[in-house]
């Protein structure tokens, strides 16, 4: 039997759905993954990848932007040509993405806190608290030492824009590559990867810290674990965790916004609500039902 009265009402919109959830909840924990920023079209294929490189598209017959960036160069000074218009296109002058300011202001009336795979700029660029959004992936406006050497990361906003500016045949200039002042290495950006990891820095773990104690605090409370746009690539960093919490606390309910359904675990169903309709028309609607009542 739910605990929760919103999921006894007969529905006729998603979004009426999950605007009741969001009034229910004493508290509400978001997960997001690329399908949210994918939403508001920052997406990594078609034209935005296209045009933005033409030349590295044509001399690596890359499929799409995902691939690209994970690509191993074969020089820095390549490396840094690609990934400084990377962090221009998905981090420096990345607009605000409608579905994140609305999920904001939607989060507001709430205590909430925010869990991303995603390392692009939606959070910053949309206004949100930096105390409340956890990037468990990093973020691609930070570098890091290749050889991950030491547990600190750098920003330098100025040269990568030099590097964009000052590139030839898709090389940069060698005297513009970042070197780690520790070892010598040269930097590269701050993101998770399969074999190497990433590096994680104090501030990584004061966010880390923030987040496990948001759950902490509201380990027995009416929360709502909504997930949105997440795949099923890294299961590890969200959908995992957020089942294991709401399988721990009666009273929590998990919330999957993502166009395709998958298997719940059965003892997790009654707790379970799974939303397909679009994410960005289903955040406008919600938005619009919150706002109205
Ligand atoms: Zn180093
Ligand atoms: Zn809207």
């Amino acid at each position: 039997m739910t605990k929760w009265n919103a999921l006894q009402k007969e529905r006729t919109t998603e979004a009426s759905l999950l605007a009741d959830l969001f009034q229910e909840a004493d508290a509400i924990v978001v997960g997001i993954g690329a399908g949210m920023s994918a939403a508001d079209g920052f997406t990594y294929i078609g034209s935005r990848f296209e045009d933005a490189f033409p030349d590295f598209i044509e001399k690596y017959q890359f499929l799409d932007m995902l691939q690209a960036s994970l690509f191993h160069f074969p020089s820095w000074e390549e490396y840094w040509a690609f990934q400084s218009r990377f962090i221009a296109l998905n981090y420096l002058d990345q607009p605000v993405g409608q579905s994140y300011v609305e999920l904001l202001e939607m989060l507001k009336t709430k205590p909430y806190h925010i869990i991303t795979t995603n390392a692009d700029n939606a959070f910053w660029v949309a206004g949100y608290d930096k105390e409340k959004v956890y990037h468990i992936q990093g973020e691609y406006g930070l570098f890091q030492c290749s050889q991950h050497c030491h547990p600190k990361t750098y920003q330098d906003d100025a040269l990568v824009r030099k590097m964009i500016a000052e590139q030839k045949d898709m090389k940069v200039p060698y005297e513009l590559i970042p070197f780690c002042p520790e070892c010598g290495a040269p930097l590269e950006i701050n993101k998770r990867n399969a074999e190497k990891g990433m590096v994680e820095s104090a501030d990584f773990f004061e966010q880390k810290a923030r987040y496990d104690a948001f759950l902490e605090e509201h380990k027995n409370d009416k929360v709502l674990f909504l997930e949105i746009g997440v795949g099923f690539t890294t299961p590890q960093f969200i959908k995992t965790p957020f089942q294991k919490c709401v399988q721990a606390n009666p009273n929590a309910l998990f919330v999957s916004m993502n166009h395709k359904h998958y298997r719940i675990p059965l003892a997790l169903r009654e707790q379970t609500v799974q939303l397909s309709e679009n994410i960005a028309s289903l955040i406008h609607g919600t938005y619009q039902e919150l706002k109205g009542e």
